[in-house]
């Protein structure tokens, strides 16, 4: 629990009755505090705001709970769509798979009993992990050359790190860092498309990617004793259990579309016409969402730059369900990294399992983009054919079975924020403030953690942050 006073949030709950006596007129229901978003983060505050005594509504655009944490049930192996892997390190998240007694398995995806489960397609060409230092495709001399195209990132930011420690990333005196990668790799644009800008882990190229967000996730991934993990039956059970444990306090499709606010209160409306009036408001929402909502008066200057400006990465998830097990008719290994609109086509084992339940692609960047421009049966239907030119094999063995794009959806905009160079020193800070009784959370305000973690530590800040007005 963090310092959160109960004795704090019913005194205040009564001035909040006093407040809605007067103002009735234009809210149809009230709480202590509106939460927007019933992802983690809004999940996470939520809980804690109810465990310490606050009346809570949480409004949640989607018809579920989880946000970007989201698992296809329905489908073969229960695989992800959004958040999938975790770290032992995520004590917040570990903590509520606890609390809400779900077991967490240990995750190893690239490689199978010793054996690698990925090989590299580009240009036309099938070149697999013990053929690569040294092939005419890879533009690396030196220690580099030895790496597969996806270690190469890792292994170029994870040197002369110059932050003391994870939270420096937001210290002034580390702004000189916040440029293109591009500029502080001083590699080949040729080396630089194949580290950064095919199959991009963040942004679409080194020329649009923060150093000092490089250097942040560096000392994130870097932090001693982590283990991938993965939940038992998807990771989307811990939201669902949050969001049970809440029970009709979280309101589902309802989109906030204005948030209207002064010295006493917040009122929020929504797409459908309801207001809900709470004394303080904690908004959960990625910038990306955040830009299609009203907000009076509107946030200072920085801030409003920031939730326009930072930038997400695009994704776009296709699942197949292999009928013919053709990676052991052409022996190569069953997942794929290559240069397509196909992107990295990775064989998944549902549930901890042996046997390959679903072939998924994901793929970000450019590639992303250009799908995203598409309508979705024919974008599935060019990864289907990039599948199959890439590997003829796949041919007429893959049957499609779901297509997420995080980029095209209205409520997420896009899987995890990306900062650009120089947005860093310029709006980080700004982005999180409060707002009179607004407060944000959300991933994109985490200092010490990032993704599905960084959403809980937001959580927790935005609390502290609320108790401290009350
Ligand atoms: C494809 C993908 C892969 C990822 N991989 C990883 C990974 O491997 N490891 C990791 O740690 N993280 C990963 N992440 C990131 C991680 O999932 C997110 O950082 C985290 O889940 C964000 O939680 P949040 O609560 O901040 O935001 P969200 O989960 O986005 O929650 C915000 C909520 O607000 C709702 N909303 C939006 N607009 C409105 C509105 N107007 N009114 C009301 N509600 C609204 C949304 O529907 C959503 O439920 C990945 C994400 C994606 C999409």
């Amino acid at each position: 629990m963090v310092g959160l006073s109960r004795r704090g949030f019913l005194k205040a709950s009564g001035a909040t009755a006093l407040l809605l006596n007067t103002s009735h007129a234009r809210a149809n229901e009230a709480a202590d505090v509106i939460v927007l978003g019933a992802g983690l983060a809004g999940l996470h505050a939520a809980l804690q705001l109810a465990d310490a005594g606050a009346s809570v509504i949480v409004l949640e655009a989607k018809e579920r709970a989880g946000g970007r944490v989201q698992t296809l049930f329905d489908l073969p192996g229960i695989p992800e769509a959004g958040g999938t892997q975790l770290s032992s390190n995520y004590r917040r998240f570990v903590g509520l798979a606890e609390r809400f007694e779900i077991p967490l398995m240990e995750d190893s995806p690239m490689q199978r009993d010793g054996a690698p489960e990925l090989y590299v397609a580009m240009r036309g060409q099938s070149v697999l992990p013990d053929q690569w230092a040294g092939h005419p495709l890879n533009p690396f001399d030196g220690p580099l050359a030895n790496l597969p195209p996806w270690a190469l990132p890792f292994a170029a930011m994870g040197r002369d790190n110059p932050l003391p420690e994870i939270a420096s990333w937001r210290d002034p005196d580390f702004a000189e860092w916040d440029k293109p990668v591009s500029e502080h790799l001083g590699w080949t644009s040729e080396q630089l498309r194949l580290g950064f800008g095919i199959n991009p882990g963040y942004g679409a190229s080194a020329y649009s990617q923060s150093t000092l967000m490089w250097f942040q996730i560096m000392k994130a991934i870097a932090a001693p004793g982590g283990r991938l993990l993965t939940v038992d039956g998807g990771n989307q059970r811990v939201p669902n259990a949050m969001a049970a444990a809440l029970g009709d306090r979280v309101r589902y499709g309802r989109a906030a579309r204005h948030i209207e606010s002064d010295a006493d209160g917040v009122v929020v409306r929504t797409m459908d016409g309801s207001t809900y009036r709470g004394r303080d408001c904690v908004i959960t929402l990625p910038t990306s969402a955040l830009r299609t909502v009203d907000i009076d008066p509107a946030p200072p200057r920085l801030q409003q730059r920031g939730i326009r400006s930072l930038p997400y990465n695009r994704v776009v998830r296709a699942y197949f369900v292999p009928e013919r097990r053709y990676w052991e008719e052409d022996g190569l290994p069953p997942s794929i990294w290559s240069d397509s609109y196909a992107g990295r086509i990775f064989a998944l084992r549902g549930g901890g399992g042996t046997e390959i339940t679903m072939m998924q692609s994901f793929i970000t960047g450019r590639a992303a983009e250009l799908l995203d421009r598409m309508p979705q049966s024919d974008a599935m239907a060019l990864i289907q054919a990039e599948i199959e030119h890439v590997r003829p094999a796949a041919r007429g063995a893959l049957r499609p079975v779901a297509y997420v794009s995080w980029g095209n959806d209205p409520y997420a905009g896009g899987a995890y924020a990306c900062w650009a160079p120089g947005q860093i020193s310029a709006f980080a800070d700004a982005v999180s403030q409060p707002h009179g009784r607004l407060t944000f959370a959300g991933e994109h305000t985490a200092v010490r953690a990032r993704g599905i973690e960084g959403a809980l530590e937001s959580a927790e800040r935005a609390v502290r942050e609320v108790s401290a007005r009350n």
